[in-house]
């Protein structure tokens, strides 16, 4: 299987060589040539890591590292992804069990696992660098924590992430790095993408990326879309749609992969926060990137998500339209939504899988899945005030918790991190 440029101006890689890479040099972002049609069939009954080999496998075909797909996919899927039934003819897809407690360590480790094999053998180590809106960072540092041959330089906005996402993005060292940008989360994303251009850093270190731009990150997320649809399938006979809270478009666009290659997702249901660039081009046609304004969906806070260069050139806008629907949620209706999450749907949510839930309230058809991407005790400062109660901490989140945190200070400049890394 080759991996090209959406640009197409780039030499076509195999998948661990574009993992390695992140960005194409044509500054394009990597996709898959082809789908493979591979849905095992509606009624098989198969556990996460199998819909996982069976998904991944096409793309490792004549891959460096064919015969490791099994270990990683080990490594990579190995704390739980229940599909909790609700009301309505809906489940909740619950994908913060892992260490960073948000949807972001499936990718995050995946990315690890294949990264940390390919580096074996190099002298020079390589540099991840990765912007964060809030949850990309936290999974990424402790994915990569203490692995071998890599280190890990974190960028997020200063001030624009809850305490405990700050805290989990700067508790690492050894071979974390973390800065705090003077500004918003476009200007981090801007700094890295700068930074893949600048001569200086490619001189100075191997650079390679972690955000939502590296196709490694959105393939494994696809096995856990194609999984919970089979699954939902099994428990009612219907395939069902997916409701997905979205910013950079990365958990989105994994889906409507799974669903090329043949999973039983009937139609993507996008939740967005307050930046419309989504929802107007949705309405319009016209895709028009804005910078991010702050919500309380903060990992959502995204105007230019990086993932539609991906989604445009596959599908044109009209093809899109059969399956694919937005709708925006503002911060009064998330507010409004936790604080009544528990009494009318049994949960209480974090502020981006509220998004999620009020699309669903207003769909006028039944058979949902809503992703629950991160959990709400991540989101302590907006949740606990709503509820008025504590969210109990799960245990890895604790753990993270109870380590010192440090983060350097930057102005939004790609200067100011080139002198903070020299
Ligand atoms: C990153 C994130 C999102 C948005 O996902 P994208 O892949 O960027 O669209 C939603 N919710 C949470 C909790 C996140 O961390």
């Amino acid at each position: 299987m080759r991996f090209v440029s959406t640009r197409g101006n780039s030499p076509a890689l195999t998948l661990s060589e574009s993992i390695a890479q992140g960005l194409a040099p044509d500054g394009g972002l990597y996709v898959p040539e082809i789908f493979p049609n591979v849905s095992p069939g509606k009624d098989a009954v198969l556990s996460l890591q199998h819909v996982a080999q069976i998904l991944l496998s096409p793309f490792f075909v004549g891959d460096a590292l064919e015969d490791q797909l099994h270990e990683i996919i080990e490594e990579a899927f190995d704390f739980p992804i229940p599909l909790v039934d609700m009301k309505g003819e809906s489940a909740l897809l619950e994908l913060f069990h892992g260490p960073s407690a948000a949807f972001k360590d499936v990718g995050a480790r995946f990315l690890a696992s294949v990264v940390s094999r390919l580096e074996r053998g190099h002298e020079k180590p390589l540099t991840i660098l990765v912007a964060t809106s809030g949850d990309t960072g936290g999974a990424v540092a402790a994915a990569f924590h203490n692995k071998p041959g890599v280190r890990v330089v974190v960028l997020y906005p200063d001030g624009k992430v809850s305490k405990r996402q700050a805290h989990q993005l700067s508790c690492w060292g050894d071979n974390i790095q973390t800065f705090a940008v003077k500004g918003v989360f476009d200007d981090c994303q801007r700094i890295v993408k700068e930074a893949f251009q600048d001569e200086w850093f490619q001189k100075t270190f191997r650079l390679s990326s972690a955000n939502s731009i590296n196709v490694g990150r959105l393939l494994p997320q696809a096995c856990y879309h194609a999984w919970a649809s089979l699954e939902y399938y099994r428990r009612t006979g219907r395939a069902p749609g997916l409701v997905i809270p979205s910013g950079n478009l990365g958990n989105a666009l994994a889906a409507i992969w799974a669903r090329e290659m043949g999973f039983p997702i009937r139609e993507v249901l996008l939740a967005v926060n307050a930046n419309e660039p989504l929802l107007a081009w949705y309405k319009t046609g016209d895709y028009i990137p804005k910078p991010a304004i702050a919500t309380l969906a903060n990992a959502m806070d995204v105007g230019a998500p990086s993932n539609m260069e991906r989604l445009l050139s596959k599908f044109s806008y009209s093809e899109l339209q059969h399956f694919l629907r937005v709708d925006g949620v503002s911060d009064s209706e998330i507010e409004d939504l936790i604080r009544r999450g528990e009494k009318d749907w049994g949960h209480v949510f974090c502020p981006h899988t509220a998004c999620g839930i009020v699309a669903l309230e207003r769909v006028s058809t039944e058979d949902w899945v809503v992703c629950a991407t991160a959990h709400p005790a991540k989101f302590e400062t907006i949740v606990e005030p709503l509820i008025h109660k504590e969210v109990s901490v799960p245990p890895a989140l604790d753990e993270l918790l109870k380590r010192p945190a440090h983060a350097t200070q930057i102005e939004p400049q790609l200067d100011a991190l080139k002198k903070a890394m020299s």
